[in-house]
C-alpha cells in the first residue's frame, strides 16, 4: 500500500541523500495514493514540487523500480490542494478554524540552485540576467521595482532567486523575503482571520527586498491587491527592492487595479523570451555537467531539437532521458533519447509543417525529385524514401490519411496507411532507418 512503499521508498532516499536534503526535500512528503502504477505524493510547497520533479524524479522512479520491478511514475500534489479548498470567488472565505498559532508562509526559502552561477544567459534573457545582477548589487537604487514577464519555465523565478541568493551571500544580515503571490494572498487571509495583521505587516514590510512570483494571481484579489499596494508603498518610500514577475505585462493582468499597473511600470519591466538553440544546447551541457552525465554532445544536440520554448520542461526532457539509460543500465545514446521520448507530446512553437515542406525535406535528403515521391515508380530507391516520407506526414501533420494520400498525387488513403505500418515496424529493427528519420525530424523541427 502507499504507507509501506512510501516509507521504503524514503529509506533508499535517506541513504543516498545528505541530510539536509532529506530532511528538506523528502521528509515533508505524504504519500497520497498508490494505484499500482502512479504514486500520489503531497508536498508543503510549489518549490518542494518543482525540486521534486526536476531533481528528484528520476531517482524516485529508479528505487522504485529496484523494489517492484514494476514502472511506477511519482504525481506530486500540494497540501494545500489536498486539504479542501475553500472558496474561490473572494479572496477572504466566510470562516475558518482559528489555528492555535499561525506561522507565515514558509516559502521564505530559496531553492539554493537558482544562483547567477547556474543561469545561462542568452538572447532572450540578456537584460533581465543584467538588471537582476544589478539590482542583487544595489538594492533599492536603480530599477525599483524590477519586474519580469514573460511565458511559464523561462528562468523568472530562478533569474528572481538568485538576486535573494547573492543578496544573502554577499550580506548575511539582509532581510530577504520571497513569496507567490499565492502565499501572499494566503498569508494576508490567514492574518486577517487570526487578528495578525500586524504581525503581516512586520513580516512583509520590514524586509531589505520583497520579492513576489506570479504576481498574475493577483488577479480578481479585490482585498488583497489593496495590501499589497500598501505594502509596496512603505517599502518603495523606504527605499527598498522590490522583486515581480509575472506571465504577462501588468496592463495585461485581469483585474489589476489601475494604480498597481503604473506603480509595476515605475522601474524596470524586463521580457524574458524563450531560449534560441544555442542557449538550449548550453542549457542542457550544464545541467549535465552538474548532475555528472555522460551524454555525447550529438545526443545533447538531438534533445535541444525536441523542445524549443520552455527550459522546465527542456530539463524535464533531460531527466526522462537519464531515468531512462539508469532504468536500462546502459548509457546515453541519440538512440536511446529518441526510445525515451518517443510518444511524448512535447512543446515546441507550433508552426504548421507542411506535407510539403516534408516531401521537399525527404526528396533533398535521398537525392530523389518530389515527383518521385508522388509518383508510381516502383524502384525500391524512391519506393523507400515515399513511403517514409508519408510516415513523417501522418506523425508529424495533423492531415488526414485520406488528404495525406491525396498530397502523394492521390493515391490512395490505404496505401498511406500501408506505408505507415510498413516503416513503424521496420523502425523497431533497423538502427540504420531509425537514424535517417531521427535526421529528418532534426531537419524539419
Ligand atoms: P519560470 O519561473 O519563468 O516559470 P523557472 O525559473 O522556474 O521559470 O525556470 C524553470 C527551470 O528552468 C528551472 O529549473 C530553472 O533553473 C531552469 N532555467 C530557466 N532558464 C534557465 C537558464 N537561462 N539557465 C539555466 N537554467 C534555467
Ligand atoms: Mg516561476
Amino acid at each position: 500500500d502507499k504507507e509501506a512503499l512510501w516509507s521504503e521508498l524514503s529509506e533508499k532516499f535517506r541513504a543516498n541523500t545528505p541530510k539536509l536534503s532529506f530532511e528538506t526535500w523528502i521528509e515533508p512528503v505524504k504519500p497520497v495514493n498508490f494505484d499500482g502504477s502512479t504514486l500520489t505524493l503531497s508536498l508543503p510547497s510549489e518549490l518542494h514540487r518543482d525540486y521534486w520533479e526536476k531533481q528528484l524524479a528520476p531517482n524516485l522512479i529508479e528505487y522504485a523500480f529496484v523494489l517492484t520491478k514494476g514502472n511506477i511514475e511519482p504525481k506530486f500534489v500540494l497540501d494545500s490542494d489536498v486539504k479542501a479548498s475553500t472558496d474561490d470567488k473572494s479572496d477572504i472565505p466566510e470562516a475558518k478554524k482559528k489555528p492555535e498559532s499561525y506561522a507565515f508562509s514558509k516559502e521564505g526559502h530559496l531553492n539554493p540552485h537558482y544562483t547567477f552561477d547556474t543561469f545561462i544567459i542568452g538572447k532572450g534573457n540578456q537584460m533581465a540576467h543584467a538588471a537582476a545582477l544589478i539590482v542583487s548589487e544595489e538594492p533599492g537604487k536603480l530599477y525599483n521595482p524590477l519586474f519580469f514577464y514573460g511565458g511559464v519555465g523561462l528562468g523568472k523565478t530562478h533569474l528572481m532567486q538568485a538576486i535573494g541568493n547573492k543578496l544573502v551571500a554577499d550580506r548575511p544580515d539582509a532581510k530577504v523575503k520571497y513569496v507567490t503571490s499565492e502565499a501572499f494572498t494566503n498569508d494576508f487571509i490567514n492574518a486577517i482571520q487570526t487578528n495578525q495583521t500586524e504581525e503581516f505587516r512586520q513580516e512583509y514590510r520590514n524586509v531589505d527586498i520583497l520579492m513576489v512570483d506570479d504576481i498574475q494571481f493577483f488577479a480578481d484579489k479585490e482585498a488583497t491587491q489593496e495590501e499589497f499596494f500598501h505594502t509596496f508603498n512603505d517599502l518603495y518610500n523606504d527605499d527598498k527592492q522590490i522583486v515581480l514577475t509575472s506571465d504577462r505585462v501588468p496592463q495585461e493582468i485581469p483585474k489589476l487595479q489601475d494604480r498597481l499597473v503604473s506603480r509595476f511600470a515605475w522601474g524596470l519591466p524586463v521580457d524574458i523570451t524563450p531560449p534560441d538553440l544555442e542557449t538550449r544546447i548550453a542549457i542542457l551541457q550544464n545541467k549535465a555537467e552538474i548532475d555528472n552525465l555522460e551524454i555525447p554532445s550529438e545526443t545533447i544536440n538531438y534533445i535541444a531539437n525536441q523542445v524549443d520554448s520552455n527550459v522546465r520542461e527542456l530539463e524535464g526532457v533531460l531527466s526522462r532521458v537519464q531515468a531512462y539509460s539508469k532504468l536500462k543500465g546502459e548509457p546515453i545514446t541519440t538512440d536511446l533519447a529518441y526510445e525515451a521520448l518517443k510518444g511524448l507530446k512535447l512543446e515546441t512553437k507550433s508552426h504548421q509543417l507542411s506535407i510539403v515542406d516534408i516531401q521537399s525535406k525527404v526528396a533533398d535528403y535521398f537525392h530523389v525529385s518530389v515527383n518521385d515521391l508522388k509518383g508510381k515508380k516502383r524502384l525500391a530507391s524512391i519506393v523507400m524514401p515515399r513511403q517514409i516520407a508519408m510516415y513523417l506526414a501522418r506523425e508529424l501533420t495533423n492531415n488526414s490519411l485520406p488528404k495525406i494520400g491525396k498530397e502523394f498525387g492521390g493515391k490512395d488513403h490505404t496505401t498511406v496507411i500501408h506505408a505507415y505500418e510498413k516503416i513503424a515496424e521496420k523502425i523497431k529493427i533497423d538502427t540504420d532507418l531509425r537514424k535517417e528519420i531521427t535526421d529528418l525530424k532534426k531537419g524539419l523541427g
